[in-house]
């Protein structure tokens, strides 16, 4: 019998790769883990768009492991701070790499005076695929919403407690992995990745 083929998810954050394990569970490739190669790797994220960084993980960590390689850069786009906080998502103003709460919090604060219209956002995630001879492409999933007055929820993590869905009229925090992943921008830019994992595998 032939093996099953694995395929790294590029990331050190587990909330991540949880996601992307429950997001791309129908596919027949077993989904490892940097921390499960043996790979301590945290590339310089030096690139001005999400599409920029995703392609600078998927290189480093492919190289690295010799295996094919899915990497995603994310993050939160607030229209009433211009885009903030974008791709510095993960460390706005300087906050500790586990701080989620603060984050939303400063988020909170920022938009303390915005009323409801002008408190539009959206989730922006980029996929890139890449095997240790380069880069096989990439992919993109967005969800619209809108910044909400109080965190609210315990599930998923990051904005999620602050990140209220039209869709299902609830924080992300509040509805369940599953829900989440139908409407979300890592569920959407995941099943748009699932082709280029086929073509690697010749699935
Ligand atoms: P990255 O690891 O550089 O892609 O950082 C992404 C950051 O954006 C995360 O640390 C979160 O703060 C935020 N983010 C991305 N995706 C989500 C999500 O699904 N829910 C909530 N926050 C998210």
């Amino acid at each position: 019998m032939m093996p099953v083929p694995k395929l790294l998810i590029a990331t050190n954050n587990p909330h991540k790769l949880e996601e992307f394990g429950e997001i791309l569970a129908g596919l027949p490739v077993t989904l490892t883990s940097p921390q499960a190669e043996g790979i301590n790797l945290d590339p310089d994220e030096t690139g001005s768009t999400f599409e920029e960084n995703a392609i600078i993980k998927a290189l480093a960590f492919a190289a690295a492991s010799g295996l094919p390689t899915l990497a995603d850069d994310s993050g939160l786009e607030i229209d009433a701070l211009a885009g903030e906080p974008g791709i510095y998502s993960a460390r706005y103003q300087n906050t500790a790499k586990d701080d989620h709460p603060g984050r939303c919090r400063i988020v909170l604060d920022k938009l303390a005076d915005v009323p409801w219209p002008d408190r539009s956002a959206r989730f922006r995630c980029v996929v890139a695929v890449a095997t240790p001879e380069g880069l096989v492409g990439t992919v993109s999933g967005a969800v619209e919403g809108f910044i909400n007055y109080n965190i609210r929820g315990e599930n998923g993590f990051g904005y999620d407690p602050i990140f209220y869905s039209p869709d299902f009229g609830q924080n992300l925090a509040e509805v369940s992995a599953e829900e989440k992943h139908r409407i979300s921008h890592r569920g959407r830019a995941g099943r748009a990745a699932v082709p280029l994992i086929k073509q690697v595998f010749n699935l």
